[in-house]
């Protein structure tokens, strides 16, 4: 495990007051009463908020985009890691730890939703989730529209749309990212980016090839589609979740399903997050397995 020195802890959070008035606000230092309260926030997993993982030395949770740049800047200069968080749904809890020392930027308050029904269009933010977002369609379009996400609410846009989000609609409609046709970015190198000066490779690689290793996405422009007259929806999720789950190391059999990984440790994560966790859990594992 790295260490940090406490002389550039000192250094970032000097570089940041420099870059942002705002940002003291909004910035959680490990002394902080709230601290664990914001990091565990929104971690889905309790294997990623045991005692063991290291810690974030700071997580900043931003309303403003200077925000984000400052942290995007100053953490390059004191040379700590950033993880982004959107929802904290990632299956490796690679938004919430990290093995060399790291700051989260947590973009819970970047969640509006701008929904323009007439023209079938939304700008969505990152921290929004999936849930919110098929509401807010549903809201202003009388039931008439929707977005093809996953099926867990829970789930953020920021992680989900880097990561391609597939659903219930998946095959009359594709997959989320098919229906994003614009999105605002921070770079590595602080730059405000949209679709136009991004170029169409970094808009294609951050529609499925996982956000952060381009940047920060802010928020997205998606196409709404609208709501098939025939819906069908597969009923047996509490079924499944009140089967029996077995496993003998390598292989789990969560009722009729099994998953084989030649990593033990894997199969416990999976046990461990299925049998405590979220509810929609298996929706994302079927997927995942698929
Ligand atoms: C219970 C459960 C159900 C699920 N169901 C489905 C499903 O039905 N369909 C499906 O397709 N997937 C599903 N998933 C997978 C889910 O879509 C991914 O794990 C997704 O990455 C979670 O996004 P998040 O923002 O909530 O998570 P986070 O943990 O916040 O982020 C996930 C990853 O994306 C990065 N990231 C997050 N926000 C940003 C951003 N704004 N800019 C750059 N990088 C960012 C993070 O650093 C991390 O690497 C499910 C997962 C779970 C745990």
């Amino acid at each position: 495990m790295k260490r940090h020195a406490p002389e550039n802890h000192e250094n970032f959070l000097k570089c940041l007051s420099l870059q942002s008035d705002t940002i003291s606000k909004v910035i959680y230092t490990q002394n902080n009463s709230s601290y664990s309260s914001v990091l565990t926030s929104s971690i889905q997993n309790l294997v990623f908020s045991a005692p063991t993982n290291q810690k974030p030395l700071f997580i900043i949770t931003p309303f403003h985009v200077s925000e984000i740049q400052a942290a995007i800047k100053c953490s390059k200069k004191s040379g700590l890691q950033i993880r982004v968080r959107s929802g904290g749904h990632d299956l490796e809890g690679l938004s919430s730890i990290s093995d060399v020392p790291f700051i989260i930027v947590d973009l819970i308050n970047f969640s509006e939703i701008s929904i323009d029904a007439e023209a079938k269009t939304a700008w969505v933010q990152s921290g929004a989730t999936v849930g919110q977002l098929n509401y807010r369609i549903a809201e202003k379009s009388q039931n008439l529209l929707a977005f093809p996400v996953g099926t867990c609410p829970g789930v953020a846009v920021g992680g989900h749309f880097s990561g391609g989000g597939y659903g219930a609609l998946l095959r009359k409609y594709g997959v989320a990212a098919d229906h994003i046709v614009d999105a605002h970015m921070i770079d590595a190198r602080g730059r405000f980016l949209n679709r136009e000066s991004m170029g169409e490779d970094l808009f294609w690689a951050i529609r499925g090839g996982g956000g952060p290793s381009f940047g920060i996405i802010i928020s997205w422009k998606i196409e709404l589609v609208d709501v098939p007259s025939t819906k069908l929806l597969h009923k047996n999720l509490r079924t499944k979740m009140q089967q029996s789950y077995f496993t003998n190391g390598n292989t789990l059999q969560i009722g009729s399903m099994k998953i084989y990984s030649s990593h033990p440790s894997y199969i416990e994560r999976i046990l461990l997050w299925s049998v405590y966790s979220h509810p929609c859990f298996l929706v994302g594992l079927t997927g995942y397995f698929h």
